[in-house]
């Protein structure tokens, strides 16, 4: 199969693939588009958006690669230059000194605000489309998104909410938060409960 050439594009699974292909060229040009004026890169655009809703465990520059699917030399430029711009700074986690943080700055902070509209034109074209069109678009891309995360394509962050490892008010006493989490067999903040973690996996119904 080659959907580039538009002469094999005569099936509906080519039309689809290519049409998707399109969408990501758009996320691209509006991440792209969005940096000019604030001088960031696409990648540091997604790198303080993922800061700003990532649980704090995995807001290394380790957790940065793997959100950006980048390597791990690069994810380091990228924090160095959000750094240099003092976007981010770098912070020992308390529970282990070892573990080095990227925090968002406040400046940081309101700049990761500015940003979070950066995908609403696609927003707006799918909010265009009928109810019925809307929910067989959702359940089909998040099938395809579930055989991209299995191949190991994507990496799925998703917040505690939902997630089969989370009790909710397990422990609704403890001043370090109410909920748990059995993954990490830890108390889970109210706060933190709403940040995405890549370890997130659908409760079943
Ligand atoms: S594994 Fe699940 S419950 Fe635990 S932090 Fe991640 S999303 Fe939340």
């Amino acid at each position: 199969m080659a959907i580039f050439n538009p002469k094999r594009r005569n099936t509906l699974g080519s039309q689809i693939t290519i049409a998707l292909y399109r969408i990501t060229q758009a996320i691209e040009h509006l991440l792209r588009e969005r940096g000019k004026g604030r001088y960031l890169s696409p990648a540091q655009i997604q790198a303080l958006l993922f800061l700003k809703y990532a649980r704090p465990g995995v807001c290394t520059i380790g957790g940065l690669a793997n959100r950006l699917g980048v390597t791990y030399a690069t994810s380091s430029g990228v924090a160095d230059a959000l750094e240099g711009k003092r976007l981010i700074q770098r912070k020992p986690l308390s529970e282990d000194q070892r573990v080095i943080m990227l925090v968002l700055t406040s400046k940081g902070e309101s700049e990761a605000e500015m940003l979070e509209d950066v995908l609403d034109e696609i927003e707006a074209a799918v909010n265009a489309l009928p109810d019925a069109e809307r929910v067989a678009l959702l359940h089909a891309t998040q099938a395809i998104v579930r055989h991209l995360q299995s191949a190991g394509y994507v990496i799925v962050y998703e917040m505690c909410w939902g997630c089969q490892f989370f009790q909710r008010d397990a422990h609704p006493a403890d001043p370090r938060g109410p909920h748990h989490c059995a993954f990490m067999d830890a108390p889970l903040s109210e706060l933190n409960s709403y940040l995405e973690c890549p370890d997130f996996v659908p409760a079943k119904n």
